[in-house]
């Protein structure tokens, strides 16, 4: 349901937010997650409702493994920074609770940050006792957290069990636009790039749906690779081959792949570099951005699109030397006339670094979450609860 058709006044929300941000040395170092929440949160300030926030940070059980103590691990993965600097952009004071299960919430704050839920083994387990523990603190849940949509935990799935729901306006927005490439208005053109394997299904869905995709960063080596060529020193990786040649199958001549790319002889600014074709890389170098007959062609293929989806850098576009492929094509992109949807952490960067944002159509805050609606046609797991707890409502 819409938060603006729910009765809510005067009520205690609980209202579940992505604010898994990146912290160092206790200070959150990129707040878009936070900012994204702020209608949301000050929706619901206007309606004189007290606003319980409850997140996720990080993966506890990754550092457990790495041997930390569950003290360090605890201290690592707070969510008291992400309090702070939460109160700063409200203006307001934010009240931050312990536990999330066994602390009490101060009576005299309106807004309050709940520790991490992942403290808690049963949040990734979906566990019913717990999402019916946290939902004991309020009268109604909100999801407005589109970055934890695709996973099917306590705090975005089993509670819509136990409280009447709704979803935020940030969730609202995100399906809204996402939903833009599901039924998409032709051309439709994908950058699907960067490094993380994460983007396979996404790949899969889009041989169908897109009308070209256009292939760069480690995932282009990666390809490249699977058909033979000698990527000399580049990244690349290994447990996606099979599945890169599926796609090669699947989608055909809509996949393009760099066809030049600049290689150094190390992964960092001012090392020596070259512009190569793709298929003659030195041995011993690595190719760390698109070359400039590559972004040609690449914006080409993009001149006409109607809608573009964008995840994953073109290169290593944090360090200025392999830098130029992503900016120029992002540039491209802001001077599009079309729909543009980007997802994911490092693209969302690359557009704040190049000064995009305002030209993109849409950022989102999920890249895990946005590649997964693609793949699932919108049938993400917390999507699919709350739609069944409306339902549920509606026949009671
Ligand atoms: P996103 O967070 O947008 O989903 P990824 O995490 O998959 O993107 O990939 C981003 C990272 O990929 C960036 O840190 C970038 O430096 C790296 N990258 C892009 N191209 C290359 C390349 N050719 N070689 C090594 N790293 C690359
Ligand atoms: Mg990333």
């Amino acid at each position: 349901m819409k938060l603006t058709d729910m009765e809510i006044e005067g009520k205690k929300v609980l209202v579940r937010v992505d604010y898994n941000v990146p912290i160092k040395n206790g200070m959150v170092e990129d707040d878009t997650r936070l900012r994204a929440t702020v209608p949301t949160i000050n929706h619901l300030l206007e309606k004189n409702c007290k606003v319980i926030l409850m997140s996720h940070l990080g993966r506890p059980k990754d550092l457990l493994k790495k041997g930390k103590s569950v003290e360090e691990m605890q201290k690592e993965l707070t969510l008291r920074p992400v309090a702070e600097d939460l109160a700063e952009i409200l203006g307001i004071d934010v009240a931050f609770v312990e536990d999330c299960i066994d602390a009490q919430i101060p009576n005299e704050n309106d807004v309050v940050l709940l520790e991490n839920l992942r403290f808690y083994d049963e949040e990734e387990k979906n566990e019913i006792e717990f999402a019916k523990k946290l939902a004991a603190h309020a009268d109604v849940y909100i999801n407005d957290a589109f970055g934890a949509c695709h996973r099917d935990h306590a705090s975005v799935s089993a509670i819509t069990k136990f409280l009447p729901c709704g979803a935020g306006f940030l969730v609202e927005k995100e399906t809204k636009q996402l939903s833009k490439l599901l039924s998409p208005e032709r051309p439709f053109v994908a950058i699907v790039a960067g490094a993380k394997a994460d983007k396979i299904g996404a790949l899969k869905a889009l041989a169908d749906k897109a009308d070209k995709i256009l292939i760069a960063g480690v995932l282009a080596n990666t390809f490249l690779k699977a058909k033979g060529i000698d990527i000399g020193a580049s990244k690349f990786d290994e447990e996606t081959f099979s599945a890169a040649k599926e796609i090669i199958g699947l989608a055909g001549d809509k996949l393009k792949f760099p066809v030049d790319c600049v290689v150094a002889d190390k992964l960092e600014n001012g090392a020596n570099t070259r512009t190569v074709a793709a298929d003659s890389m030195p041995e011993g170098w690595m190719a760390l951005d698109i070359g400039p007959e590559t972004i040609e062609s690449y914006k080409d293929e993009l001149k006409d699109a109607k809608t573009v989806f964008w995840a994953g850098p073109l290169g290593v576009f944090e360090m200025e030397d392999f830098s130029h492929g992503t900016k120029e094509i992002g540039e491209f992109l802001g001077n599009l006339n079309a729909t543009k949807i980007a997802g994911g952490g490092d693209t969302g960067a690359a557009i704040n670094t190049f000064n995009l944002a305002d030209r993109i159509t849409h950022v989102s805050t999920g890249g895990g979450a946005s590649l997964e609606f693609i793949e699932k046609e919108g049938k993400l797991p917390a999507l699919v609860a709350l739609e069944k707890a409306y339902r549920k409502a509606k026949e009671e």
